[in-house]
């Protein structure tokens, strides 16, 4: 990860079709296109590759977690329950609808604890939204069993793991929705991008129309579509998909190559007796965009992320003093800085995060450092990096 690092003459290809025709919008000018139709193509091609029976590509992975909201009707003072640890958009995701996400513990996995999870449900709780950080994905039969016991959806947030898989099937299929992101640091990239996975008929419905103004999509003329409810455009261009496209097809190619690098770091991490791995659910194969490695306590993973860092080993985080990932940092959530003024709805629902703490999540994401697997490392230059980072945090450790 990211895909880009592998750009080439797949990408220039698709890219060039579209220009070639100048169509750079995905609906419509049908006499223009010469049968270039970037992101139907590519929705097709995730549906199969992702097996699910639709696909709705959009603006951005952030889009897609509001649209996959709104498409199953969760809005104003709705609770939608999510981890202490993910990115920024998934809160702005909630928030956009006048949603109010509630914030719970991690576990060793690193996503949604189900201790915690079962403990934040109340009469106003929607939906569970599990995010899938760093390559690996929370216990997703764990969470539908309380979805279905509660009456949830379950909204899989799959942008940091596409091409991990569960008990078989891709992440993104399996919650009600999933939603992946293809901006521009992600395992496969469109530039920016987005999409909506489902197997219910009614949410791809809704997620087609609101990400394009409300249209129906009906015949071929836009002007005379009708729109049976209102939307937004979080439309993707055709040059977007043109270059996402090329990137489906090279999913496999580059879920390998992160697998060796991965490996080889790993097996050189494995004999040290203070570090521990990352718990994978049972039935779990991640995507190997990262190595996720916990040290004995905060002082130590503050101290051996130093020295990464001083020792050229890049793109290691230590999350924990990282302010887009972990709640420690999002003062701007927890004060509620907004532009405009928030519903009471909202503001009511959100006082909790003013001086909640979390002790639980504290306790992994202090200790935890999360590393970049690349795709344009040579093998010789992932042995030499294994080694300087063992002898790292041998020495760190003594
Ligand atoms: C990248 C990311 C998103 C948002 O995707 P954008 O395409 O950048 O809007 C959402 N959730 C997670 C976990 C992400 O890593």
């Amino acid at each position: 990860m990211p895909g880009f690092e592998l750009f080439g003459e797949l990408e220039r290809k698709e890219l060039s079709d579209v220009l070639d025709n100048g169509v750079l919008m995905r609906y419509g000018f049908d006499a223009m296109r010469n049968g270039h139709w970037k992101a139907k193509e590519l929705e097709k091609e995730l549906e199969n590759k992702l097996k699910a029976k639709h696909a709705q590509l959009v603006s951005s992975g952030t889009a897609a977690v509001s649209i996959a909201l709104a498409a199953a009707g969760i809005g104003a003072g709705d609770e939608v329950i999510m981890p202490t640890f993910t990115f920024v958009a998934s809160f702005e995701a909630i928030m956009m609808l006048g949603a109010i996400p509630i914030l719970v513990d991690i576990d060793d996995t690193l996503t949604l604890d189900i201790e915690a999870t079962k403990n934040a449900i109340t009469l106003k709780t929607k939906a569970i939204m599990p995010i899938h950080m760093c390559g690996s994905m929370a216990n997703l039969d764990a969470l539908k069993e309380i979805c279905n016991a509660n009456n949830l959806v379950l909204i899989e947030d799959s942008s940091q793991a596409t091409g991990a898989t569960y008990k078989g099937k891709p992440l993104g299929s399996i919650g009600d929705l999933g939603c992946l992101s293809l901006d521009f640091v992600k395992i496969i990239t469109a530039g920016e991008g987005g999409a909506v996975l489902t197997n219910n008929e009614k949410f791809y419905r809704n997620a087609d129309h609101f990400s394009d103004h409300g249209h129906d999509h009906v015949g071929n003329d836009r002007g005379t579509e009708t729109h049976p409810f209102l939307g937004y455009n979080f439309r993707i261009s055709e040059l977007h998909a043109a270059v996402g496209l090329a990137q489906l097809r090279r999913l496999d190619e580059f879920v390998s190559i992160q697998k060796k690098n991965y490996s080889i770091i790993r097996d050189a991490l494995s004999g040290i007796p203070e570090v521990t791995f990352r718990t994978v659910p049972k039935g779990g194969e991640e995507s190997y965009s990262f190595l996720n490695f916990f040290l004995p306590d905060l002082d130590t993973a503050r101290k051996v992320s130093s020295a990464f860092k001083e020792n050229g080993i890049d793109a290691c985080f230590h999350y924990y003093d990282n302010n887009w990932h972990y709640i420690r940092k999002w003062e701007h959530l927890k004060n509620l800085k907004t532009l405009y003024p928030l519903s009471p709805e909202v503001k009511e629902g959100l006082a909790y995060l003013k001086d909640k703490t979390f002790v639980q999540s504290d306790h992994y994401i202090g200790r935890n450092i999360s590393c970049l697997i690349k795709l344009s490392w040579i093998e010789e230059e992932v042995k030499n990096r294994a080694i300087k980072m063992a002898n790292i945090i041998n020495k760190t450790c003594s």
